[in-house]
């Protein structure tokens, strides 16, 4: 498994975690960052059916969803699935960095969660 290629940006004033990255705190306006991974599993907290995918999927639809990684970071993934069934809001994700498409026969990467 590859490393989750994501970095994401703590406040130093006032501990505000951002991903993706903002000039300002959002919540203090401070413009001093310190630059840190997602780390552990993640808890879903919303998600959906995403249609009329964008040229390079082979899928007729994703399920996508925002989840919360044990360290604070929050990012948008998608969900390895093959329908809504068994998914709800609140489960634990197990996050991976794995081609999500391909473009010019090339696989463009991105986070993927899988239910546990
Ligand atoms: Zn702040």
């Amino acid at each position: 498994m590859s490393e989750i290629k994501i970095t994401a940006y703590k406040c130093k004033k006032c501990g505000h975690i951002h991903y993706p990255q903002h000039e300002r705190c959002l919540k203090c306006k401070g413009r001093e960052f310190e630059e840190f991974e997602p780390e552990g599993n993640a808890k879903l907290l919303a998600y959906t059916q995403m249609f009329n995918l964008p040229w390079g999927f082979d899928e007729r639809f994703l399920i996508i969803g925002i989840a919360q990684f044990e360290n604070g970071v929050k990012a948008l993934g998608q969900i390895k699935a093959e329908s809504l069934g068994g998914i709800k809001s609140g489960m634990t994700l197990k996050p991976s960095w794995e081609p999500v498409r391909y473009v010019y026969g090339e696989p463009v990467y991105g986070l993927k969660f899988e239910p546990l």
